[in-house]
């Protein structure tokens, strides 16, 4: 079992790093977060052993449960889920980074709760790039009017974007998405250029090596590594 999840993981990093090649990408400029949802800890374990150190969960409680039992291991956890400002508390105290700010009172919230632990918290802005109303995250125009409105949160760094595109069967009718995202975060840095809005959290399983052909730091794999697939 550990040498089929080590080997699932060697692949999406042999895949990573063909993709970032093709366009001329430093590899190492390219993280990835093996997303653990709803896998039990041992399994997890499994992934730690095989040398991942960044941990995807999309739920505040079921993250804390599992950070609590996997604490003396060098791995550090993100937050990729919808985030409630009543679990914002939480959120801030146990993610090295949230990748779904959505809106000002959220950034308000965890702002808080940075000042209160004396910590920078680090944040994506998700943004609902097909304006899906079943979708959370923002749409494209609000995107400068929020960075603008938390340029008075001294404990809060908002450090890049986040998308869910819309699921196409063909990943290559995804890349459109992408490479929209990545000029809606050049468009908002050159908008408000004190932002250093460095990361672009986007690519799943199934769209990965796209996702990191049109500029992503940051692709959050699940499935690919934790359920048996017949290709692998
Ligand atoms: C579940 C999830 C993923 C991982 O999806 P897979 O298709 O299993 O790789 C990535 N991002 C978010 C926000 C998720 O909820």
């Amino acid at each position: 079992m550990t040498e089929r999840v080590k080997d699932r993981i060697e692949r999406v990093r042999q895949r990573m790093a063909e993709a970032a090649g093709r366009v001329g990408r430093n590899p190492e400029d390219v993280e990835l977060v093996a997303v653990t949802k709803t896998v039990p800890v041992a399994r997890i374990r499994e992934v730690i052993d095989a040398g991942v150190t960044l941990l995807g969960e999309n739920r505040v409680q079921e993250a804390s449960d599992k950070i609590a039992l996997l604490r003396s291991f060098p791995v550090t956890w993100h937050l990729i889920g919808h985030l409630q400002t009543n679990k914002s508390r939480p959120a801030a105290e146990l993610f090295e980074l949230i990748h779904s700010l959505d809106s000002v009172k959220l950034a308000a919230a965890l702002d808080r709760h940075g000042a209160a632990l004396q910590k920078q918290v680090r944040v994506l802005v998700e943004i609902n790039l097909g304006g899906e109303p079943s979708k959370t995250g923002l749409l494209e125009p609000d995107l400068v009017p929020l960075l603008e409105s938390c340029r008075q949160f001294t404990h809060l760094a908002i450090e890049g974007l986040m998308a869910i595109p819309p699921y196409r069967r063909n990943p290559e009718d995804v890349r459109p998405f992408f490479r929209r995202l990545r000029l809606l975060r050049d468009e908002a840095a050159k908008a408000c250029p004190d932002y250093p809005l460095r990361h672009l959290s986007m690519g799943m399983s199934h769209d990965y090596e796209i996702a990191i052909e049109e500029g992503a730091t940051l692709v959050r794999v699940g499935t690919a590594i934790f359920e048996a697939r017949s290709a692998v």
